[in-house]
């Protein structure tokens, strides 16, 4: 699944080849993904000129010059590939970009949990898609007094605090778990006692993980694909997430055996070790 570094990576991608373009012709393929298209998705998209590509969590903003803005998300399985109006849409490739300049944008996804939906720069911030979402955690807004407030009081873990997307938007489990393991924080422990001394220390630390990741790339469990259409071969080296069973970095020669350790927490795997994280 596409976590908030590779919605930047695309974000970043798409705004290369989209901003400042006009849309020639915008084709969609069929009537619904995860929602339903809006009526008139196309003629709507059709002759403007894209101003800004933007990020809100895990939604890209295509900013018309017109004030609608489109907003889209990859779900489960999206990707927007770059291409070349030769390229022939595929079964999978429900809406079709074409600009001015002879690139064409699929935006593809198997597996249909993505959506693209119409609303406005003034429609933007209360749109019911986004208007329960906390901040990103990218955000200057996203602060330790910030997540200390939204902690307080909350008993349950930490690890499901984080994964609310009304507390933080856009934070996934891979980022989760190696935040909670840099920041030395159990993912086990009430969310209400991470507030105060324990919410300093974790925030910059979620901004850095999302940092270095968007740096590598993006990464996924998969390969994933880039915005440019080519595979992309991110390799991140996570230091719990996935490694079940392998020595911490605590204990590098294994001679303590301190392994990283795998519990499940509110249906999601949860990658830590018991004696850095507490
Ligand atoms: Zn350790």
């Amino acid at each position: 699944m596409p976590e908030l570094p590779e919605v930047e990576t695309t974000c970043r991608g798409l705004a290369t080849v989209l901003e400042g373009r006009r849309l020639s012709k915008v084709e969609v393929r069929r009537p619904n993904m995860r929602i339903p298209f809006p009526k008139g998705l196309a003629q709507t998209l059709t002759g403007r000129t894209i101003d800004r590509v933007s990020r809100k969590a895990k939604y890209i903003c295509l900013h018309l010059d017109d004030g609608h803005v489109a907003l889209a998300h990859l779900g489960m399985s999206g990707r927007m590939a770059i291409t070349r109006p030769t390229t022939a849409p595929g079964k999978h490739d429900h809406v079709v970009f074409d600009t001015d300049d002879d690139v064409r944008v699929l935006f593809n996804d198997p597996r249909r949990f993505g959506l693209l939906t119409l609303t406005t720069e003034d429609g933007l911030a209360t749109h019911k898609l986004l208007a329960r979402m906390g901040p990103d955690p990218l955000g200057d807004d996203f602060t330790p007094t910030v997540l200390s407030a939204a902690l307080s009081g909350k008993g349950t873990s930490i690890k499901a605090a984080l994964l609310d997307q009304r507390l933080v938007a856009g934070l996934g489990n891979i980022y989760v778990c190696e935040a909670l393991f840099r920041s030395g924080i159990s993912p086990r422990r009430k969310a209400g006692s991470v507030a105060g001394k324990r919410a300093a220390r974790l925030v910059p630390v979620i901004k850095e993980v999302l940092t270095e990741a968007i740096a590598a790339g993006g990464s996924t469990l998969r390969d994933y694909a880039q915005p440019s259409g080519e595979l992309g071969y991110f390799k991140f080296s996570w230091k719990v997430y996935g490694q079940e069973g392998e020595s911490c970095s605590c204990d590098p020669s294994g001679k303590d055996g301190i392994v990283v350790k795998r519990i499940v927490q509110t249906g999601r795997s949860t990658f830590f070790c018991s004696r850095c994280q507490r």
